[in-house]
């Protein structure tokens, strides 16, 4: 499948789509607390689209009941939210939320700690949200999509902690998933070069332990193999020349 670079006009809903998702993240993770279940984000989460006149990208893709993935712990992505998983002090929560304005996609993650979280989650979180700051710096034409899973990789390996394979990042655009492939991991300098209006959501998923994740039952959420922590962030970025644009960057924050 080639890329598609996207148009002016299908930038403009693009960004549009991409401050729904950030506003909206804005308010999902304000609402993280113990004693809240992942269910009443998914409904807080369902009622901000309404209000804003987007599509969920997710609810009913390829069947998925939410318009929230709720993944917590040890649970990597995919995670469906749930009136009986209240949060409780200590959780990670992971937010992946996404949506469609006038036919055009964003995507965008945020890990999220439940109250005060242990050492390890806190370190973790911040070293995958440091690895998507990392990959985002690298994004300018003539980058190649090698280069930003090379410098998502480098950076969390230096850290002990290990790529997920399993899932990878991905263009963006008229569909919630388009070519290329972003994978967290790889060489510099190899795969598909990055050129002006290729748009892409940059994923690191990344684990305390062994980089191995298994799908539960239910068809959709992944966890690690050996129960141990997993982190997710995400943005949606678009390349312009020169460098690039975060599409899902919030208007509260400066960095992811
Ligand atoms: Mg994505």
């Amino acid at each position: 499948m080639s890329v598609e670079l996207k148009s002016a006009p299908e930038i403009d809903r693009m960004r549009r789509a991409g401050r729904v998702v950030a506003e909206i993240l804005d308010a999902l993770e304000a609402a993280v607390a113990p004693g809240v279940s992942t269910w009443d984000l998914d409904q807080l989460a369902e009622r901000l689209i309404k209000e804003k006149g987007a599509k969920s990208a997710f609810k009913g893709y390829r069947g998925f009941p939410a318009v929230l993935c709720a993944s917590v712990n040890h649970e990597v992505v995919h995670g469906i939210p749930s009136r009986s998983r209240k949060l409780v002090e200590g959780d990670l929560m992971k937010l992946d939320f996404g949506v469609s304005v006038e036919g055009f996609y964003g995507d965008a993650a945020r890990t999220v700690p439940v109250g005060k979280v242990s050492e390890e989650a806190r370190r973790l979180s911040e070293a995958t949200r440091e690895s998507l700051e990392a990959a985002i710096a690298v994004i300018q034409p003539g980058k190649r999509i090698g280069d930003i899973g090379y410098a998502v990789q480098s950076h969390v390996e230096r850290l002990g902690f290990s790529v997920v394979r399993d899932f990878v990042g991905h263009g963006i655009g008229r569909k919630l998933h388009e070519a290329p492939q972003v994978p967290n991991y790889g060489r510099p300098g190899t795969l598909e070069s990055l050129r002006p209006g290729m748009v892409l959501a940059v994923e690191p998923m990344v684990n305390a332990g062994t980089a191995a994740v298994d799908v539960l039952d239910d068809g959709w959420t992944a966890v690690t193999l050996d129960g141990r922590l997993s982190a997710h962030w995400e943005h949606t970025i678009l390349v312009v020349d020169g460098g690039h644009e975060v599409l899902t960057r919030s208007p509260a924050r400066t960095t992811a």
